[in-house]
């Protein structure tokens, strides 16, 4: 009998001899000293992402290419802000240390927090960076949640994570800045399995012909709207040569130490539970727990495990009480919101859990293709992170 998610279950699990994750992630492994496939991964990226003084050197080289590219120009670079953590210090780190002229990309559809809005407003007045803000259509954007909650699928933000993205292109792409900025960092946040997080437009279009009730208005590069498909990936990446770049990686990047900062300097105001500048995570992690059995806590906690920054002990206690970080007062506003009532949320979260596997991606595809993207990626031109998150993350 073992504890998951502070419910007693039948099953035998392994956990990782080194972190805190277990078999209930799919396509996990497990060597000789019962160390897992991701805290394998995470070295690996470790060692091509250094946080010393390599990493540093490498750093500053893709700062010089940023500012050679953005001369003469009013932008050199696209930062994508929430109002959360990670991007309110990420923007705090590209202006203050590394004297770079960002243009901040914010995209809304809807369900922003009302915290997350005001941190954004204050840093990007008191740094005197310009914020864009790409607001989506409503009506598609709602749409498009209630399509994934009824393709059964963990994937529920799907819309607005493939939207974020794209914004970042289509606002490059118009402005001809060749470089997009991200707050992200495999240190802090973990590793997920493939199945748990498969962002790709092409899933997104799937999941939307089969349940969505609009269609999606069409692909203009400067304004993509929902579609970041391969075709378009291609489109922004090799075409027009625009390059996406995460400095975090290379940063001695501690979540304590950066909310000081962002607190002081910006008067910063942690805007719930992490993600919850995205009210929606509320819905999102109360379906989680409850249908997929997906605690995502034993990725993060993983990852600072890895990372030095948590006790291994310490972690494997705070994951025995359950996972419910959501407020039942911020889900009855999501479906409100959504037109949903709570009979027929409820009658989807019953469905039999699936997978972005069940759905048409060209996932398949690319698998065929794999030895050929491999060698694409030996080349340097998909960064390697890149390959290994869709080939290697578990299943
Ligand atoms: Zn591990």
């Amino acid at each position: 009998m073992v504890i998951v998610n502070g419910i007693e279950q039948d099953i035998t699990l392994q956990c990782c001899s080194h972190c805190i994750s277990n078999s209930t992630c799919p396509g996990i492994s497990f060597d000789k000293k019962g160390v897992c496939n991701f805290c394998h991964l995470h070295n690996k990226w470790a060692s091509i992402y250094p946080n010393d003084n390599r990493g540093n050197k490498q750093l500053k080289a893709i700062i010089q290419k940023i500012k050679k590219d953005g001369r003469n120009k009013k932008f050199d670079c696209i930062v994508g802000i929430s109002g959360g953590r990670d991007s309110t210090y990420l923007l705090h780190l590209i202006v203050t240390k590394y004297g770079l002229r960002p243009l901040a990309v914010h995209f809304n559809d809807g369900f922003d927090n009302p915290v997350g809005g005001e941190n954004m407003i204050n840093i990007t007045r008191k740094l005197g960076v310009e914020l864009r803000t790409i607001t989506s259509n409503w009506i598609e954007a709602k749409d498009l949640k209630i399509s994934f909650l009824k393709a059964s699928v963990p994937e529920l933000n799907e819309g607005t994570d493939v939207g974020i993205a794209a914004s970042c292109f289509g606002v490059a792409h118009k402005e001809n800045i060749k470089h997009i900025i991200y707050g992200q960092s495999f240190r802090t946040e973990g590793i997920k399995p493939v199945s748990w997080a498969y962002m790709v437009g092409d899933y997104l279009n799937d999941v939307q012909q089969k349940f969505g009730t609009v269609k999606l208005r069409t692909w203009k590069p400067d304004n993509p709207n929902y579609h970041l498909g391969w075709k378009e990936l291609f489109y922004y990446t090799i075409f027009k040569g625009i390059k996406v770049h995460s400095p975090l990686y290379y940063e001695n990047y501690i979540r304590k130490q950066a909310e000081e900062i962002i607190k002081t300097e910006y008067d910063w105001v942690y805007p719930g539970a992490h993600y919850f500048d995205d009210l929606y995570w509320a819905l999102i992690t109360y379906v989680h727990r409850v249908k997929f059995n997906i605690d995502f806590r034993l990725n993060s906690y993983s990852a600072l495990i890895r990372d030095g920054q948590m006790d291994r002990q310490q972690a494997l206690e705070a994951v025995k009480k359950p996972y419910v970080m959501e407020d039942p007062r911020i889900i009855e506003l999501c479906l409100n919101r959504l037109g949903v009532s709570r009979h027929d949320f409820d009658s989807w979260v019953k469905l039999p859990p699936k997978t972005f596997h069940d759905y048409n991606t060209g996932y398949k595809l690319m698998q065929a293709l794999r030895p050929v993207i491999k060698l694409v990626t030996k080349l340097g031109i998909i960064p390697e992170i890149v390959y290994d998150k869709y080939f290697l993350c578990g299943e």
